[in-house]
């Protein structure tokens, strides 16, 4: 059984993440989402196990301590965690799974899957990140000016990754990352079973013929 892909997607906040993560997601309907866990309390429209699953402090260094999150880290002043469980299910299963997470995280998992693919997108230029930020009316003024100093560390902090996409435009953003997945999904090594798959079948011709 091949394993699966572990698929890492990062950007500053305000990047497009978010809408290639669900581009992607339409787009590959057998790809999973890996829904984290967090401190921070649901913003309008978020539901609970769909977007997070959200979590006091306590239960959060509960799971923690337990082992059960495959890697956490301390963003924007909350905490948030991979569950470990939903991950390896899926990947001994043979099946790919999508993770939206920030540069601390998608290193701590390089470090430990290194055959991991990290994706790391960056907006076209500081000036069109924070405009996004503002136009999103998410934030006030002191979050919009945290979140942009934290990209510029985030971008600095992506060396590690093992693709880049400039998220000038959606369409072609999205375009860019299916390709990396579609490129992906042939790497050599996943796809060793099929060669032997091919071969076997040959070996079974020879025999009949
Ligand atoms: P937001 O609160 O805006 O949904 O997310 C804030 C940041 O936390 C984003 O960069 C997002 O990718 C990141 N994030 C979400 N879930 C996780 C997680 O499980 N682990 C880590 N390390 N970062 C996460």
């Amino acid at each position: 059984m091949t394993k699966g892909i572990l698929l890492v997607i990062s950007a500053p906040s305000g990047g497009g993440k978010t809408t290639l993560a669900s581009g992607l997601l339409e787009k590959v309907p057998p790809l999973s989402y890996s829904v984290s866990v967090t401190t921070r309390s649901p913003r309008a429209g978020e539901k609970e196990g769909v977007d997070y699953y959200y979590v006091t402090e306590e239960e959060f260094k509960k799971k923690k301590d337990a082992g059960e999150l495959l890697e956490y880290a301390f963003v924007h002043g909350f905490w948030y965690g991979t569950p470990r469980d939903f991950i390896e299910e899926k990947l001994h299963a043979g099946e790919d799974v999508l993770l939206d997470i920030d540069v601390q995280g998608g290193s701590q998992i390089k470090k430990n899957s290194p055959e991991a693919v990290l994706v790391f997108i960056i907006p076209p230029s500081m000036e069109a990140l924070e405009q996004r930020l503002r136009r999103r009316q998410k934030d006030d003024e002191t979050t919009i000016q945290r979140r942009l100093k934290r990209a510029k560390q985030e971008m600095e902090e992506s060396s590690n990754y093992d693709y880049l996409i400039l998220n000038d435009k959606i369409d072609q953003a999205l375009d860019r990352l299916y390709s990396i997945y579609g490129a992906e999904k042939l790497r050599m090594g996943r796809a060793r079973s099929k060669i032997l798959a091919v071969l076997n079948e040959s070996k079974k011709e020879l025999k009949n013929g």
